[in-house]
């Protein structure tokens, strides 16, 4: 069978900075194609599919192993619009752990052991993925993204953990009502993107 290549955007090996991971060491792998298409996105150049590096599942897994991680976040764009079967299966043959950061908006299609949901009004998750998800991500960065959240967090498992995050660009105008909102609803905790702070990718 030929080998799994997938389009790569960027991959590092840094901290996980946001959600319930945030603070531990992981290599990120950034697939490319996002069929979602937030007019906030901050991540534009992940859209197209092409005009990236191709990597084959071989190179990706030594680049894992080489950098000594022992996780991997897989991200995007969307990256459920590739098959990451060949790629999970591989990295769990080395003994990593793995991390998916997903807008639910297609399929599942791999091997997880952590799946964490953001769910985008563009364009809505799956109620089959928010089923499976470990997290639920909830970015805030108006009054209503509350109810939005709530809706979204009605189709998860009992497992699963909810966060509230707030839009980078409007954090001070978000937090108090976030910090009041957590208070107020203890299922929910906050998530900060840490590695902002931190100056690491
Ligand atoms: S789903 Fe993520 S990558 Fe895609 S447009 Fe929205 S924020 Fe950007």
């Amino acid at each position: 069978m030929p080998e799994t290549v997938l389009p790569v955007v960027e991959q590092f090996y840094s901290i996980q900075g946001e959600g319930f991971n945030a603070g531990t060491a992981a290599y990120f792998i950034r697939l490319a194609g996002c069929n979602v298409r937030c007019e906030w996105c901050d991540a534009k150049y992940t859209w197209g599919m092409s005009g990236h590096a191709e990597s084959g599942v071989c190179e990706l897994v030594r680049n894992v192993s080489e950098a000594g991680a022992n996780a991997v976040v897989i991200t995007g764009g969307e990256p459920l619009l590739h098959d990451l079967s060949d790629l999970c299966s591989a990295l769990h043959e080395l003994g990593v752990r793995i991390m998916l950061e997903t807008s639910g908006t297609m399929p599942l299609r791999g091997d997880f052991d952590w799946i964490c949901v953001s769910p985008k009004r563009k364009l809505r998750p799956l109620n089959e993925v928010l089923r499976e998800a470990d997290e639920l991500k909830a970015v805030i960065s108006r009054d209503d993204d509350f109810s939005f959240a709530e809706e979204n967090a009605s189709h998860v498992s009992g497992k699963c953990v909810l966060s509230l995050q707030p839009e980078w660009s409007r954090m001070d105008a978000v937090m108090p009502g976030i910090v009041e909102y957590v208070k107020r609803n203890p299922a929910w905790r906050v998530s900060l993107q840490t590695h902002k702070f931190m100056n690491v990718p």
